[in-house]
């Protein structure tokens, strides 16, 4: 049996008949642009975070890009956010014209350490913008408060998150502004690109559908330049069919992150993603994320080891993310060097994902903790480094 990291297969079967009807309704409806499928979509979506307004754009990226301009962000303003996520995250602020500043994250949760926050902080600095990476959500209490005392926008990088809440507030309605992806293997996702950002300020959602749509407010009167973001109405007949969907799904993930932190748990030098507490979170497990720890001066790498006789026996599994943004060659002028953020260059080496997705089999799941058992358990007995305090 082969077990994948990620597939659809079995959704697609699911829903098929329902998404044949939506997409044909659509494609017979002549009205691709703009119209009733968005308008339903934009609202239930809006209700699934609790906030009174969403907005469909073309991508989670467009999202980010949107919401930044929409609040004013551009040249010669910083952006805190951390360097352990997808490119994407940063490249949004870079295309408003602002520059990103990376915290590093905390070993445990994989996100933007706090604690650091407040050093990297400068009369240039606009807007704080987490990114509850996996799924796992950035405790929102503690980020906001810290927002506030520094006058600084809030932007949250929902894109792994959908479903997701931290103390009983969906993320994406704590901040200015919630960005969401609806890339096929997010928790929510349409069958194409797709994004929509949240928010409790109907003049910024204003804003953004102006700047969504070539900075057009009446038509063909332009008062910025803005971009062509728009989702498209197959897309939104495709999410309105999934969206009830999402919550059984998210129950059904953090069903298999519960087995598999049961099951692996106390192996040497396998660590596992921290879950938080479950009464102050709802975990969205978009990836379930283990550490191999480092051998000493093993070449090739223990995760790297692990991937490759996992995918012998069967077993897919996908590193996210192998190069921290702040070393892309496309950030070379930013001027990080390899050791400027020392945690998130650890996590690059040492993580990777199980396969998780809501259909995967307790068959499957068993297969993949039957081999990472084997194999750990055959090395077990090597020295592992100590470099960060887990
Ligand atoms: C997927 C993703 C994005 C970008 O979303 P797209 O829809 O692919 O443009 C942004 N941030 C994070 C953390 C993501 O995982």
């Amino acid at each position: 049996m082969h077990v994948p990291p990620f597939s659809l297969s079995q959704q697609i079967a699911e829903l098929g008949a329902d998404l044949d009807t939506a997409v044909l309704k659509v494609l017979r409806s002549g009205q691709y642009i703009g119209g009733a499928e968005i308008q339903a979509f934009e609202q239930a979506f809006a209700a699934s975070v609790a906030v009174p307004y969403a907005m469909g754009s073309n991508s989670g990226t467009d999202a980010l890009i949107l919401a930044l301009r929409a609040l004013g962000i551009g040249p010669g303003d910083e952006v805190i956010t951390s360097s352990f996520s997808f490119f994407a995250t940063a490249e949004a602020i870079s295309a408003v014209g602002a520059k990103p500043v990376f915290v590093d994250v905390e070993p445990t949760t994989y996100l933007i350490n706090l604690d650091l926050i407040e050093a990297a902080i400068t009369p240039a600095t606009r807007a704080l913008l987490p990114v509850h990476l996996f799924g796992r959500p950035v405790d929102m209490e503690q980020l906001m408060l810290l927002a506030q005392r520094h006058g600084l926008k809030v932007v949250e990088d929902c894109a792994q998150a959908s479903g997701a809440s931290f103390k009983g507030r969906p993320l994406g309605s704590w901040g200015d502004a919630g960005c969401f992806s609806f890339f096929p293997t997010k928790n929510l996702g349409a069958a194409g690109d797709a994004g929509a950002v949240t928010s409790h300020n109907a003049e910024l959602i204003q804003s953004m559908r102006e700047l969504a749509v070539h900075g057009m407010p009446i038509r063909y009167v332009h008062t910025q330049l803005g971009y062509n973001s728009r989702l498209d109405a197959v897309q939104a007949a495709v999410l309105n069919v999934k969206l009830p969907r999402l919550p059984g799904w998210v129950q059904q993930r953090q069903e298999i992150a519960c087995r598999y932190k049961q099951l692996l748990n106390n192996i040497e030098g396998l660590i596992l993603p921290d879950q938080g507490h479950p009464e102050a979170m709802d975990h969205g497990w978009n990836q379930f994320v283990v550490r191999v720890r480092k051998g000493i001066s093993e070449e090739p790498s223990r995760r790297d080891w692990l991937k490759q006789e996992l995918q012998n026996n069967g077993v897919s599994t996908i590193i996210y993310y192998p190069i921290p943004i702040h070393l892309q060659p496309a950030y070379s002028d930013l001027g990080y060097g390899p050791g400027s953020l020392p945690v998130t260059e650890q996590l690059c080496d040492e993580v990777l994902s199980l396969p998780i997705f809501p259909e995967l089999s307790l068959e499957q799941q068993q297969q993949v903790v039957d081999r990472v058992l084997q194999l750990m358990g055959e090395t077990s007995k090597l020295e592992v480094e100590d470099r960060v305090t887990a």
